[in-house]
């Protein structure tokens, strides 16, 4: 519901407002104590909290139920952990093309077995640090993701086309960037033309409140080129800085969280899950919940398309073993055993179907009011 606020749950469940923005903050969630919890947010909340969150109505109270065992947050465990940056911008200004520059401009070709394949996420490592980069196909996706309360991105990264400018979609990306309330980079892309006009594109920013930093406004702007990776380096650079300023920390060691970027059915593996760590470590055989699917973790393919035992903070790899396809967005949670997986996923599922049918009684009884 949207009404209520990170310091009234904390009230409600004996908690610090502190110790609430913590969790969030530690899934890359960044909120205030004064802001609304979605309904997601509420049932991570849940979960880290050992609590079940029902939400009833938006009208009417949330209960809260003592049931899955209190977990301690202990914030001496928490480590400095990778940025994940998602690349948005108007179609044809260059996002697969920076994306495809940047991994096989930093990734070896022999390492990653010839990178010509799409991938939904991968890492890199700049100067010795790592970055995770998320390909989202549409910010259609990216919405629906953060309508989940999966704000995965730490940094949005506006690619504009510097012979082209500000258009539809960028717009529309800008205001999702601003709700996300998360650090914006823009990348002025296809400097090599000769058309491109850096300043132009400045100006039209700055017009819709992005003023870049050289006209005394808050907003980096990089020039660079996707063909010729031009002003890549910068970029990455930036990337880190800002990354360092977020102060971005997780804790290896706590139970695993990973939210689901995309997934599907594949012939003879079953649901493939393309996840980013949260917090904690997700390792093969553990028992997962993912809103209402579970099961346990048979195989990990990292973003090198390798086999590997374990995905560590902000790193990315490919999950099977889920009994369900679960929706982009939602968040994969390790459990002590397949029964408390099973038992969340059941539940969850029962809630979902009492929701839906509770609104189409709702319907019909409106129907049948109209019909008295
Ligand atoms: P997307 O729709 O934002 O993913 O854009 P694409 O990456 O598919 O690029 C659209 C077109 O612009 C393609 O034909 C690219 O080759 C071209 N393109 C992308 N980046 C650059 C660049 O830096 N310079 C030039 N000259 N062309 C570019
Ligand atoms: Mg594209």
């Amino acid at each position: 519901p949207e009404d209520i606020r990170v310091y009234e749950f904390a009230e409600a469940c004996g908690k610090s407002p502190a110790e609430v923005i913590t969790v969030l903050f530690g899934l890359g969630m960044m909120v205030t104590k004064n802001d609304f919890l979605k309904q997601d947010e509420l049932e991570i909340l849940g979960e880290e909290f050992g609590i079940e969150v029902t939400v009833k109505d938006a009208l009417e109270d949330v209960n809260y139920v003592e049931d899955y065992h209190e977990e301690e947050i202990d914030e001496s465990n928490f480590v400095n952990r990778p940025p994940v940056v998602t690349i948005m911008g108007h179609v044809d200004h260059g996002k697969t093309s920076l994306l495809d520059k940047i991994r096989s401009s930093k990734v070896a070709a022999a390492e990653a077995g010839g990178i010509t394949q799409h991938i939904a996420a991968y890492t890199i490592k700049q100067n010795g640090q790592k970055i995770t980069f998320v390909d989202t196909p549409g910010h259609a996706a990216f919405s629906a993701m953060r309508a989940r309360g999966a704000s995965v991105t730490d940094i949005i990264i506006i690619v504009v086309a510097a012979d082209d400018g500000v258009k539809q979609q960028t717009e529309e990306v800008i205001s999702h960037a601003k709700a996300a309330n998360c650090p914006i980079i823009v990348a002025v892309n296809k400097m090599d033309k000769e058309s491109a006009n850096l300043d132009m594109v400045k100006a039209q920013m700055a017009e819709r409140g992005m003023t870049p930093i050289d006209w005394g406004g808050d907003v980096e702007f990089i020039p660079l080129s996707a063909k010729t990776g031009d002003g890549i380096d910068d970029l990455l650079e930036n990337i880190l800085l800002q990354s360092e300023i977020l102060e971005l920390k997780a804790d290896p060691n706590a139970k695993a969280k990973a939210t689901v970027v995309e997934a599907s059915l594949e012939k003879g593996r079953g649901p493939v899950a393309t996840v980013i760590v949260q917090n904690g470590t997700l390792k093969i055989g553990d028992n997962i919940v993912c809103d209402t699917t579970y099961g346990r973790v048979k195989a990990i393919t990292n973003d090198l398309g390798q086999q590997v035992k374990e995905l560590g903070l902000s790193e990315t790899g490919r999950i099977l073993g889920l009994n369900e396809v679960p929706a982009s967005g939602t968040v994969m949670v390790a459990q002590e055993t397949e029964k408390e997986a099973r038992d969340i996923a059941t539940t969850r599922a029962e809630h979902a179907r009492a929701k839906e049918l509770s609104k189409s009684t709702k319907v019909s009884l409106e129907e049948m009011s109209g019909l008295i």
